[in-house]
């Protein structure tokens, strides 16, 4: 069994086959899937707990959880409304988690202290539901501000909550990494793992221990080899895994449940996978 630790599962690319696409999932061995709330809009934040429960408890599927949150890029939207309505989200018991939150300087949007002032906001919030995050962190090429900034918030206005979180997408160097393990959080490996230009993501996976790494999809982006450039699903988080198992020197049963563990480990639930 594996956890698909982020996907789009709201997205208007499942429209037309979203219950055949979890299915899927379900026959490739995917237990369960964390689908992500932040919508194309904040408005939307609501609907990947809505998909939650259109499927959980049906048998065939696997077992889904979802996050609510504001994404970096929506910040400017982040008003009283908006994170009035991400904490009664995440008072939801299905709402496991705050994200994908963080900060993105390598696509142009939102101002980046704009960026800053909407993650703290929802840093508080969380703390207060008692939440792990789930952290977005994008830098500008050749730069590291993205990080730096990142780090310095998370470890003044975080780490003392203990609660943890998720790199998701990981994408930074041994540095972020290093300093990401000492503030309690995971690092999640999407679908360019598998890529061949990523070679020195997989350099740097493999100095990580066993028990602080997770799998994801990203779904629908990012889909690993050989699927890359198709629509991105859960079912495919397997490809990532495989790469994973392969460059930390473990038999793929052996990623799957570390991966399984330490996900059901960070939101402090009891291991429940299926229907
Ligand atoms: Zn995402």
């Amino acid at each position: 069994m594996l956890i698909d630790s982020h996907a789009h599962l709201d997205s208007e690319r499942y429209a037309d086959d979203r219950e055949a696409m979890l299915a899927r999932a379900w026959e490739a061995g995917v237990g369960a899937v964390l689908a992500i709330g932040i919508g194309e809009r904040p408005a939307q934040m609501h609907r990947a707990l809505e998909i939650c429960r259109r499927f959980n408890g049906r048998p065939g599927f696997p077992k889904l959880y979802a996050s609510a949150g504001v994404y970096p890029h929506n910040t400017h939207q982040a008003d009283a409304a908006v994170l009035s309505k991400l904490d009664s989200l995440l008072a939801e018991p299905e709402v496991i988690s705050c994200g994908e939150i963080g900060l993105d300087y390598f696509h142009e949007g939102a101002p980046h202290a704009v960026q800053r002032e909407g993650l703290i906001r929802q840093l508080e919030i969380a703390a207060n539901r008692k939440r792990p995050i789930l952290i977005h962190c994008r830098a500008k090429e050749g730069t590291t501000d993205a990080w730096d900034q990142l780090l310095e918030i998370l470890e003044t206005h975080w780490r003392q909550t203990g609660l943890g979180g998720i790199m998701h997408c990981f994408g930074g160097g041994w540095e972020q990494a290093r300093r990401s393990l000492e503030l309690g959080f995971l690092v999640s490996f999407a679908g360019n793992l598998t890529y061949p230009k990523a070679q020195p993501l997989r350099d740097l996976a493999a100095r990580l221990p066993l028990d602080r790494v997770l799998v994801e999809t990203d779904a629908p982006w990012l889909a690993p080899a050989p699927h890359r450039g198709k629509r991105n699903e859960p079912a495919w988080v397997l490809r990532t895994a495989l790469v994973l198992a392969e460059v930390l020197h473990v038999e793929k049963e052996e990623i799957a449940s570390a991966t399984t563990k330490n996900f059901f480990r960070l939101f402090d639930i009891k291991a429940d996978v299926g229907n």
